[in-house]
């Protein structure tokens, strides 16, 4: 995959498909982070998150796993197209840092209410 840094050949697909802003692929060649846009993680990610919800209701009304399972492949095949097609945004260790804080206060504020849950919850 081309590195929107240098231009060059230096990042493996594999590192594009696994990307994400607080997590990017970094070049081989001139070690810089590189993201898909915030657009295609997006519907990755919340949008994608509602179309399991979607599914798994089928699910339940159909009593069928073929929802789930089809939802699952169609994330699938969108992550490898866009791994295939959508171009690398640069983004810069600065910016990775500050989503990675994000990111860990979200992870952060996640545990802390699934313990309190389970305290308060008995
Ligand atoms: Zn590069």
């Amino acid at each position: 995959m081309i590195c929107p840094h240098c231009n060059e050949d230096g990042i493996p697909a594999l590192s594009k498909f696994f990307a994400r802003t607080a997590f990017p692929a970094r070049c081989a060649l001139c070690n810089k982070p590189s993201s898909t846009s915030s657009l295609v993680r997006w519907i990755s990610g919340p949008v994608f998150y509602f179309v399991y919800l979607g599914a798994a209701i089928a699910s339940f009304f159909y009593r069928s796993w073929w929802p789930i399972l089809i939802a699952g492949v169609a994330h699938l095949l969108f992550d490898a197209c866009t791994t295939k097609w959508a171009p690398l945004i640069a983004t810069t260790d600065d910016q990775v840092n500050q989503k990675r804080k994000y990111f860990y206060v979200f992870i952060g504020s996640l545990i802390l209410l699934v313990v309190l849950s389970g305290v308060f919850g008995a």
